[in-house]
This record gives C-alpha cells, sequence and structure tokens, in this order.
C-alpha cells in the first residue's frame, strides 16, 4: 500500500507544521540515522514506550555496532540485552533477520519493501516506518498510536485488531499520508498518537487536527478506538525451584521457541509434589519456600511459587525455623523447562544470557539473603 496525499493536502499540512515546531528529532536513532539503527529502534517500539528503548537501544549499538556484528553475536548474548524489555520473540527474531540479512543480501540491509517485509519480525507497519524514515519512501504505517489518532479522526467505530476495522485505518492511513516528507509525517503521526492524542486524555486543544477530528466534534474522543473484548486472563501456577551450591544457582535453558524461549530459567514444575521430587531426586532433604508472586503476560497470569534449597550442604547446619522437610516417595517429575542445556550460574561474576524478569529478580533475591 502506498501515500496517496500530499504535503499541502489539509490534513497532512497541518501535521507537518506541527512536527516542524513540536516533533521528536532528538531521538538516538534520528541521528545518524542507518537503516540497520531505525529497524532496531522500529523492532524495540512494538510494544514498548519510547522512554524504556532508549536505554536498550545505545546498550544494543554499543554492542553490535553494525548487523554483521549482531548477526554473528550469540543468541545468549542478544537476549541478556534484551533482558527486561519483554515480548522475547522479538529479540530472536531480530536475531534470525540480521542472519538472513548477513547470508542473503551481503550484509546490507534491503531496500525493497517486500524484501523488508519477509524479514522475521517484520509487519506491513514496521516496514514502512523503516524505509520511510530512511529513505522517504511513500508507504503509510498503522502502529498503536497512529491507529488511535486516525481512529478519532474519522471515527472509526470496532476494535483495531479485527481485521475489517483494520483494513478501514490502513486505508485511511494511505489516504492521509504524503507522498514526499513522509519520514517527517509518519513520525509526526507517532508522535501525536503519544504526545497529544494520548490514550485517556486526549490534549485536544493542542492536536493540529481539532478542528476536522470526528471524535473531537463528538465530545467522545475516548469512545475510539474501540476496546478490546474483555476476556479474563487464565491463571497457572509454577513452583520455581531454586537450587544453589557454594554460591552458584541451577538454571536450566528453555526451548528456543514460546514463553521466555531461549531464556536461562530455574527447573520449573507444575506441581508442588514435582518440584519436591526433583529436590529428593538431588539428594536434598530441606528447602524453604519464599513468598509467591504472580507475574502476568498477555495472555495468562502465571503465579510463581519459588522454593529454594542448597545442595551438598550439611543439612544439620541449616537453620532450620522456617525450613521444612522433603518428603520421602514422590513419584515421577520433570521439570517443565524440558532442555537439555543446565548452567550453574553465578551471580557475582554473571555471564552474559538472557533471563526472564522474574528469573532475575528471583537472584537479585538470593543474592541479597547471602
Ligand atoms: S482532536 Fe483530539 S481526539 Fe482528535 S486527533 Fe486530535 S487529540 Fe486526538
Amino acid at each position: 500500500m502506498q501515500a496517496q496525499s500530499n504535503p499541502q493536502a489539509p490534513f497532512a499540512q497541518a501535521v507537518l507544521a506541527w512536527y516542524a515546531k513540536y516533533g521528536r528529532k532528538t531521538l538516538p536513532w534520528q541521528q545518524n540515522k542507518t537503516l540497520y539503527g531505525v529497524w532496531l529502534s522500529e523492532v524495540m517500539l512494538q510494544q514498548t514506550q519510547v522512554a524504556t528503548v532508549i536505554p536498550y537501544f545505545e546498550r544494543f549499538i554499543k554492542t553490535f555496532p553494525n548487523i554483521t556484528a549482531l548477526a554473528d553475536a550469540p543468541l545468549d548474548e542478544v537476549l541478556h540485552l534484551w533482558t527486561g524489555l519483554g515480548y522475547y520473540a522479538r529479540a530472536r527474531n531480530l536475531h534470525k533477520a540480521a542472519q538472513n540479512v548477513r547470508d542473503l543480501h551481503d550484509g546490507e540491509f534491503p531496500t525493497g519493501f517486500q524484501q523488508v517485509l519477509a524479514l522475521p519480525g517484520v509487519g506491513q507497519s514496521t516496514a514502512g516506518a523503516i524505509l520511510s524514515s530512511c529513505l522517504n519512501a511513500p508507504y503509510p504505517i498503522l502502529d498503536g498510536n497512529v491507529k488511535r489518532v486516525l481512529s478519532r479522526y474519522f471515527a472509526v467505530s470496532g476494535w483495531a485488531g479485527e481485521m475489517s476495522t483494520e483494513r478501514k485505518l490502513w486505508a485511511f492511513s494511505a489516504q492521509v499520508t504524503p507522498q514526499d516528507q513522509v519520514a517527517d509525517f509518519n513520525q509526526a503521526m507517532m508522535d501525536m498518537g503519544s504526545m497529544v492524542c494520548t490514550r485517556t486524555k486526549p490534549k485536544c486543544d493542542l492536536c493540529p487536527l481539532n478542528a476536522d477530528c470526528q471524535a473531537n466534534l463528538q465530545q467522545n474522543q475516548t469512545a475510539y478506538p474501540n476496546k478490546k473484548p474483555k476476556k479474563t486472563l487464565p491463571q497457572r501456577e509454577s513452583f520455581f525451584v531454586i537450587l544453589a551450591e557454594q554460591g552458584k544457582v541451577l538454571l536450566e535453558q528453555r526451548e528456543p521457541s514460546g514463553i521466555w524461549g531461549g531464556l536461562y530459567c530455574f527447573p520449573q514444575f507444575e506441581r508442588k509434589a514435582d518440584a519436591l521430587a526433583y529436590l529428593r531426586a538431588q539428594g536434598v532433604s530441606v528447602y524453604q519456600e519464599w513468598v509467591s508472586f504472580r507475574h502476568t503476560f498477555s495472555h495468562f497470569h502465571l503465579d510463581i511459587y519459588p522454593i529454594y534449597a542448597e545442595l551438598n550442604r550439611e543439612q544439620d547446619d541449616v537453620d532450620r525455623t522456617d525450613w521444612k522437610k522433603v518428603q520421602e516417595n514422590h513419584a515421577e517429575y520433570q521439570s517443565s523447562v524440558s532442555s537439555a542445556v543446565k548452567y550453574w550460574y553465578d551471580p557475582e561474576n554473571p555471564d552474559s544470557i538472557g533471563l526472564a524478569t522474574p528469573v532475575k529478580n528471583l537472584l537479585i533475591e538470593f543474592q541479597k539473603r547471602k
């Protein structure tokens, strides 16, 4: 889909004039722009706000100054730098895409829309954002911020996640995006969405589109875009076994895909009995339960129950006040991490590996309690 408007059309003109005065022009990826840097920023900005992304972006660019450096790096190092940013499939796709560019495009980031779109983790909006931002190529975009502005301006009803609504919004985006000055226009639309047309309290008085915006004219701004139909998230529970030995902690690498794919986690069990059986099999006879907590993913809540134990420690030396005895005779057990890679992690001298956020927090707790 290509941009269809021109910079003198009222919508584009208003947006470009606003950008000249108020738009963001000093973000790290806007300086000495490269396709690599803009791609990296666009992937990081999917689901994450600018302020959070900036330090991650800076660390990435410093560690991997070009796409070949990223492609050649071990995935563990990429996941390590991504730790805390969430949605780890983005990091895995980033790494895979860098390898595709190295192997299929001689290490040069492609400039054709279909080639960019073919990279893992790049959708239509991200491809348009990269090429318009770096090359002023006439592609519209439709990220969450732009969806909000357009839904309100054109009073588009329907949830933006529905195909039919998304198709309408794409058509509106193409209709208002100018064929020239696309880089500034697209940046302006993203900035307006995050700075002016905000989710709960849009600052319509400051908006260059207020005279013709349907939602503003109806004084019904927050009705658009329609909310995602509410679903109660299912709850699951998991018992994390924090098994320590001489200051190190046992971690297992998860399978490459799915939740926390490729990251290192504690041995994990769905049932407490299995976690205790596992300890028994390691020759551990006492354990300690730490306070449980909830980690919420986009599609379920995970209630985490940490169980701490020490290996090869003289059990009689242990202060037993809050320690419990591992029961005998548990049958089968299997860590749900189901990976062959076991690793004794030393929090004093941490290696560059990716850690799921709850694991990272529990390792901090482990250090505090030592
Ligand atoms: S007038 Fe208000 S609701 Fe309409 S686009 Fe501008 S900020 Fe958003």
